[in-house]
């Protein structure tokens, strides 16, 4: 998940290239100003942080650094601020993962929709491997067991971890004649060789119809 995840507590746990300036960290969660509003004692603190506060305190709002009383009315969306957080410039999420990606904080989401050391999933449904995505194309192509492969024998796609059971049914597979006759027939044809050409195919001598019970080969 992006650092700029808007669901998320709290302040922003992004890894500025500078050390933050004090104005701009929250005396609440100790992280960079998210959505900061200003209090009349000149403090600021993160919305989501001052919210909390109140549902602890039973609606009420103490600013931390010198326990003011801040009621609706004296704290204000801080807009400058925010603009100014907003613009600090970041490392990646993925540095340690050796990312060299810096850009300001608000194109974080962005550059991580590309990020080649971003944790990604398989894009084969069934597939449940996440791994970096600059690893993610091999993968897709080489050791997936979910990929789609080629048979050998119809040329139909089939997903690999299918293709052993689909090769035992495979119609185009060529097989030896179960007579010994020493023909290779694909799978799909055999019965048809069989009633039809196979030279070791046996039938009943072509004179049943007076009397003869022999069997012979065809
Ligand atoms: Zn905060
Ligand atoms: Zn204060
Ligand atoms: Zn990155
Ligand atoms: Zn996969
Ligand atoms: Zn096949
Ligand atoms: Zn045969």
């Amino acid at each position: 998940m992006g650092s700029l995840d808007p669901k998320r507590c709290g302040g922003y746990s992004a890894h500025f290239l500078h050390k933050l300036l004090d104005e701009y960290e929250c005396p609440i969660c100790k992280m960079a100003l998210r959505e900061p509003v200003l209090t009349l004692c000149g403090h600021r603190l993160c919305f989501s942080c001052s919210e909390e506060m109140k549902k602890r305190n039973n609606g009420v709002l103490i600013c931390p650094l010198d326990k003011t009383i801040l009621s609706s009315e004296k704290i204000f969306p801080d807009k400058l601020a925010e603009r100014v957080i907003l613009q600090l410039k970041i490392k990646c999420d993925n540095f340690l993962k050796s990312c060299q990606w810096t850009g300001e904080l608000k194109t974080i989401n962005n550059h991580l929709t590309s990020c080649e050391y971003q944790e990604v999933k398989c894009l084969n449904e069934q597939c449940s491997t996440t791994l970096l995505r600059k690893e993610l194309s091999d993968h897709m192509e080489k050791d997936c067991i979910y990929r789609l492969v080629t048979c050998r024998y119809c040329k139909q796609k089939i997903t690999f971890c299918d293709n052993q059971i689909h090769e035992e049914k495979c119609e185009c597979v060529p097989l030896c004649c179960v007579n010994q006759c020493g023909t290779e027939i694909l799978r799909k044809e055999i019965s048809s060789h069989i009633t039809d050409s196979c030279a070791n195919t046996i039938i009943p001598c072509q004179y049943l119809n007076i009397g003869c019970n022999f069997k012979v080969r065809k």
